[in-house]
């Protein structure tokens, strides 16, 4: 797609000119050379004085990683480069606003045992790693991953006490491995724990929440993609933010996963001046259909301490999913949800779209004409739980 491809070999030549495709192509070589510190991001961007001063000072939390892979697709002039701007950190980190947490969904709250997060009855967060291959400057979780930052994970006595308790809750039918990135793990300590889940009866069904492929598409490898396939059914929730992402080694590695029958979806967190146009998200979520990737949830930015930069008004949320609504295929059109501090959970949200009036219930398109009156049964009712202003 729209990489521009000349500028990334050029980029390879220019920086890693004694790397081979051998070395390049793994991802251990990613990860031992990524970027992390304002040496390295020195060396291959020209740094805004916001981004050196970020850089430079030592402060406790989320630190900084960049493949040297997604460090090609960065623009290294233009400091308001999308993709940029969601992985290299900005003086903006420090300033806090009016809501923010650094805990923004209370996990800690729902967290009956290490590592397990459990809000909804039926499903689980397993938090499996606390690394990631890039960490995004908007992450949630940006309270824990990335400690202790870069060597190996040491995980090997995770998954007991997560495993324990799933296998002890039956009412739980689906897990949802996150982190930090599972796909971060080493093929046989994953193949590991999936074994372990697949052994608990009541687990249905295995989902993987991972950006590994869009930012270190060489950890898709065969050996991985056979991992996985043996633990079917397991789904894959793909974190992909802007359609520049959509290059020929990301089109690659989700082509490998679709073909083992891993259904593939996408999460999307929207980001202001990063994928705020219609235009751009468009141009990703068609993308990604192309890729097999069905678009699933469109997040509004949770409200993590430092992150007011990247938030986008609700209104204007509201305003590019009706456009979506309206112009394009259902299938390329997600959930946009809002988490909003406390114990509600993911709340889908639409603009105006039902009211009650009389008996009859109104509906309201997305270009805000409402229906002719809709006969419901229970229209009264409803009318009556509306809250008294
Ligand atoms: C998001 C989330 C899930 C999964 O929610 P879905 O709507 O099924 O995608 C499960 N548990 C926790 C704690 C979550 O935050």
């Amino acid at each position: 797609m729209r990489c521009k491809f000349s500028s990334r070999v050029s980029f390879r030549e220019r920086h890693f000119p004694d790397v081979g495709d051998d070395e390049w192509n793994d991802w251990r070589w990613q990860r031992k050379n990524s970027l992390k510190n304002l040496e390295d991001f020195r060396r291959l961007i020209h740094l805004s004085e916001g981004e050196r001063s970020a850089l430079s000072s030592v402060i406790e939390g989320l630190p900084t990683l960049v493949t040297p892979y997604y460090a090609g697709l960065l623009d290294p002039h233009d400091p308001e480069h999308p993709l940029r701007r969601t992985v290299v950190p900005t003086v903006a980190e420090r300033v806090h606003s009016p809501g923010e947490r650094n805990d923004p969904l209370s996990e800690e709250d729902y967290s009956p045992a290490p590592h397990i997060v459990h809000r909804y009855a039926d499903r689980v967060l397993f938090l499996v790693s606390d690394h990631c291959a890039v960490y995004c400057r908007y992450c949630t979780r940006s309270r824990r991953v990335g400690r202790g930052q870069t060597g190996e994970p040491a995980i090997e006595d995770r998954p007991a006490s997560g495993i324990e308790y799933i296998r002890a809750n039956h009412e739980i039918r689906e897990v949802l491995l996150s982190g930090g990135d599972p796909l971060i793990l080493d093929d046989g300590v994953l193949d590991k724990l999936l074994t372990d889940l697949r052994e608990i009866e009541h687990v249905e069904i295995i989902r993987i929440g991972t950006k590994a492929p869009v930012v270190l598409p060489q950890r898709v490898t065969p050996s991985l993609v056979r991992v996985l396939k043996k633990h079917q059914p397991l789904w894959m929730s793909l974190h992909c933010t802007h359609p520049a992402e959509l290059t020929g080694e990301v089109r690659r590695a989700f082509e490998m996963l679709a073909d083992a029958g891993i259904p593939l979806q996408s999460q999307t967190v929207l980001l202001r001046g990063i994928n705020d146009e219609v235009s751009t998200l468009k141009e990703l979520f068609h993308g990604l259909l192309r890729l097999r990737v069905r678009p699933y949830y469109l997040f509004q930015c949770d409200p993590v301490e430092g992150s007011g930069h990247f938030r986008v008004p609700v209104k204007r949320g509201l305003e590019i999913m009706a456009n979506l609504r309206r112009s394009t295929s259902g299938m390329a059109v997600p959930v946009y949800a809002i988490d909003p501090p406390g114990d509600g959970g993911k709340i889908p949200i639409m603009g105006g779209c039902l009211t009650a009036r009389g008996e009859s219930l109104v509906l309201v398109n997305e270009r805000g004409e409402e229906s002719g009156p809709y006969h419901d049964d229970a229209t009264l009712s409803f009318s009556l739980k509306r809250r008294k202003t």
